[in-house]
């Protein structure tokens, strides 16, 4: 996608509403590569590092020293910003050589994600410490994906404290604090965002696996990409009770899902409340544009407005109608 250097120049600038209100915006990366064109489209760090790349196209799992390796490299192509590295999130959509779920009825409802991080608590407490390792020398997150309840979060959070102990009794340091965030892309953990806001540091809105459990579309099936609908009332909701959950506990939500990227989308999730929106570095700047010209006040009113309305394309025409066209 081209970018026009006027555009590319006022992405430098702060994400800044006329009225004062700071939002985050960051970038979505694969690889390392990428940190670069994130700082230069004016992303202010990593929301969402998917960690799969370096465990596909192969038949073993990469070991710890391999995963610090780039994972260090990711920190430090974005530094002084911070990192949000989710842990593994293969099976369903995103498949492994080396996996042997082939036989999977419903691979988007099987063994993928966390599910398959907690069936192998070694191979998993591997990645954790290349995290925790690399958190020692700048600011780093680290996100589970996939929680749809608060069983997967404990059983994540003591993987995790043993990776912790591990690396103390090796003498390697890490940050103590390391943030905990949980994806948010399931129904059900929607329903008890309330019970998980209350032992995860912040959330994060994956609304492409949310629009699809949601809705019961496939998010790669064209013949239904008309229905996939971000802008579905049962969606707004969604979103407006996960920032409501997170903000009664004191923790941010963003959205690291494609939804994030849209300008038309804007307003309404400004107004909605999130803290933090990540998406793919092109997108940033026209988002930080439409961002700048808003005040929080109208996008408030206009998120309100929205749920007056009974379908996606109600919203839809709503949003075209008070951005003029914009997008
Ligand atoms: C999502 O589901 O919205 C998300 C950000 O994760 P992925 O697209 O990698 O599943
Ligand atoms: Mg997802």
């Amino acid at each position: 996608e081209y970018i026009g250097q006027e555009l590319l120049k006022e992405a430098g600038l702060p994400a800044v509403t006329l009225d004062g209100h700071l939002t985050r915006l960051k970038g979505n990366v694969e690889i390392p590569e990428e940190g670069a064109s994130v700082l230069r489209h004016g992303g202010e760090g990593v929301g969402l590092y998917r960690t799969e790349m370096l465990f596909m196209n192969r038949k073993d799992m990469p070991e710890e020293e391999e995963q610090y390796a780039i994972y260090a490299a990711m920190q430090q192509a974005i530094a002084p910003h911070p990192l949000t590295i989710r842990t593994l999130d293969a099976g369903g959509d995103k498949l492994l050589d080396g996996m042997s779920l082939t036989d999977e009825q419903n691979p988007a409802l099987g063994v993928r994600a966390i599910r398959l991080a907690l069936s192998m608590p070694e191979e998993f407490k591997k990645q954790l410490r290349a995290i925790l390792r690399v958190s020692a020398s700048g600011k780093v997150r680290i996100m589970f994906p996939m929680i749809s309840g608060l069983d997967e979060l404990r059983t994540a959070r003591i993987l995790l404290e043993e990776a912790k102990l591990e690396l103390d009794s090796a003498g390697i340091s890490y940050d103590r604090s390391l943030p905990v965030g949980v994806m948010i892309e399931v129904p059900s953990a929607v329903l008890v965002a309330d019970l998980l806001a209350r032992e995860a540091d912040f959330f994060s809105v994956g609304t492409n696996d949310l629009v699809q459990y949601s809705l019961a579309i496939d998010r790669s099936n064209e013949h239904l990409s008309e229905m996939f609908q971000p802008l579905h009332p049962a969606i707004l909701r969604s979103l407006k009770r996960v920032v409501d959950a997170a903000h009664q506990e004191s923790i941010e939500a963003g959205i690291c899902g494609e939804m994030a990227g849209d300008p038309l989308y804007l307003p309404v999730l400004l107004g909605l409340g999130f803290d933090e929106l990540s998406m793919s570095a092109a997108s940033i700047p026209r988002v930080k544009q439409v961002l700048r010209r808003y005040t929080k006040a109208r996008a408030y009113e206009v998120a309100q407005a929205c749920f007056q309305f009974g379908t996606a394309a109600e919203v839809d025409q709503y949003l075209k109608e008070v951005t003029n066209n914009r997008a």
